[in-house]
């Protein structure tokens, strides 16, 4: 269904959530969005997220379920396990996760017990997930926790992180991260962990459309564990997926997420999810996740050259980190409300080796990437535009005073054109241009 026929089925029976989601439809389409965890699904799985497949309750996995009525459930659950065990290689996929931190828990709670496991990963403020043992996460509170980070150039040491692991025995090394823009080297993280005996696990969940569109390595043979939402990279529906390559470690992990973590599957964000993992088998596919890729070089090539520092020099895959008190004097969070403002949507985010100002609500950049606009059909030659345009609304912002009910803006009129600009570009762009092959 489209936008519009989805809005007038809402108001039918509620006229105030429809206006909203009709007002979501218009910022979606009016700005440019570079949260580089979000994206644009396909009209087919926001149809299977509608599907009756909401209506069905099933405890349990496919031919071991607590209810009645599972001939359609446990076939789709098998059709997608199998799908994503196709797409990403390993023999085992658990596809209940009701969205990637429940899906990190399940993989800790597999293989630990609370208050004696350990684990290892890499730390918030230089890329790590709150589920990564951050001290505001139970994973934190439960476990204990030791952070590797990034050395002076913004970049993962894998010889530290080998010293690191040797000393502090833990039971899982956890790499993939929510804002770091290097490959990783996932075989070198594989045979740490196998030297120092832990569980090698990769959440992926920010790649892995990259991965399944061969836009970035992949964690195969090398992980035992695999963890990934499929609402990112993926452009699929709200979820999660555990994949494992040893039947045991699969047993756990299905131990641990139900009856373990959760309750009944959401059987119609599964149809969704395996919507989504047919389009990623596509050809299409794989040149829109190499596009991606491409568009975030030619976004951060735009942006150093207008002197904007990017963090570690520039990236390899789908986000990248730009310093704006280095590059403008402007901390993270005025920059991104100010882009907010004119149709901007990013987020501010802490820097590795940032100034002694940072702290994780008030950090010193910004993080920013092209999927959800590729995903509109912008290549690179629209890169250097929303450069171009980020670049003039922040020197007026410089110029700018905060004051109480002036806003931050030098002049607030240029605001006001930026914004019209803004739209007008994005204008030009559909919220789903379909995959490159068959638009
Ligand atoms: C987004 C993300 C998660 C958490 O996913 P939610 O669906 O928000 O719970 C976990 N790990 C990484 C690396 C992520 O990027």
């Amino acid at each position: 269904m489209d936008n519009i026929r989805i809005v007038e089925t809402i108001r039918q029976v509620d006229p105030t959530i429809a206006n909203l989601c009709a007002a979501e439809d218009s910022r979606q389409a009016d700005g440019i969005r570079l949260i580089p965890s979000e994206n644009y699904v396909s009209p087919a799985v926001r149809a299977a997220l509608a599907s009756n497949f909401t209506n069905k309750y099933g405890e349990g996995y496919p031919g071991k379920r607590y209810y009645q009525g599972q001939r359609n459930t446990d076939a789709l659950e098998n059709e997608v396990r199998r799908r994503a065990c196709e797409i990403f290689g390993y023999p085992h996929a658990n596809v209940q996760a009701l969205s990637g931190a429940p899906a990190n828990l399940a993989v800790y709670a597999a293989f630990m017990k609370p208050f004696s496991g350990r684990i290892m990963a890499m730390r918030l403020d230089h890329g790590g997930h709150l589920t990564h043992g951050s001290p505001v996460s139970v994973t934190g509170q439960w476990f204990e926790i030791s952070h590797y980070g990034c050395d002076e150039h913004d970049v993962l040491d894998m010889d530290q992180i080998r010293r690191q692991a040797r000393e502090f025995k833990p039971d899982i090394l956890v790499c993939g991260y929510t804002a770091y823009p290097r490959s990783i080297d996932f075989q070198a993280f594989g045979s740490i962990a196998q030297e120092v005996g832990a569980i090698s696990l990769a959440d992926i969940s920010h790649i892995a459309g990259l991965v399944a569109g061969g836009a970035h390595p992949s964690p195969w043979p090398h992980m035992d564990v695999v963890t990934f939402t499929t609402h990112k990279t993926l452009r699929g529906p709200r979820a999660a997926i555990i994949l494992s390559k040893d039947p045991q470690h699969a047993d756990k992990i299905d131990k641990a997420l139900f009856p373990g973590l959760q309750g009944g599957p959401h059987f119609n964000t599964i149809a969704a999810v395996g919507v989504a993992l047919a389009e990623a088998s596509t050809e299409g596919f794989k040149s829109w996740a190499h596009q991606v890729v491409a568009n975030a070089r030619a976004l951060a090539a735009a942006l150093a050259e207008r002197g904007f520092h990017v963090s570690s020099g520039g990236t390899d895959n789908h986000l990248l980190l730009v310093d704006t008190r280095k590059s403008r004097g402007l901390p993270g969070k005025r920059v991104a409300i100010a882009l907010e403002q004119v149709g901007i949507f990013l987020n501010f985010n802490t820097i590795p080796n940032a100034s002694p100002l940072q702290k994780p609500l008030f950090p010193d950049g910004i993080r920013l990437g092209p999927p959800a606009v590729t995903t509109r059909g912008m290549n690179e030659s629209q890169m250097p535009r929303i450069a171009e345009l980020m670049d003039r609304a922040l020197e007026n912002v410089k110029r700018g005073r905060i004051e109480k009910g002036t806003g931050i803006w030098a002049d607030p009129s240029a605001r006001k054109a930026l914004r019209a600009e803004v739209q007008a570009f994005a204008s030009e762009f559909p919220t789903f241009a379909g995959f490159p092959e068959n638009p």
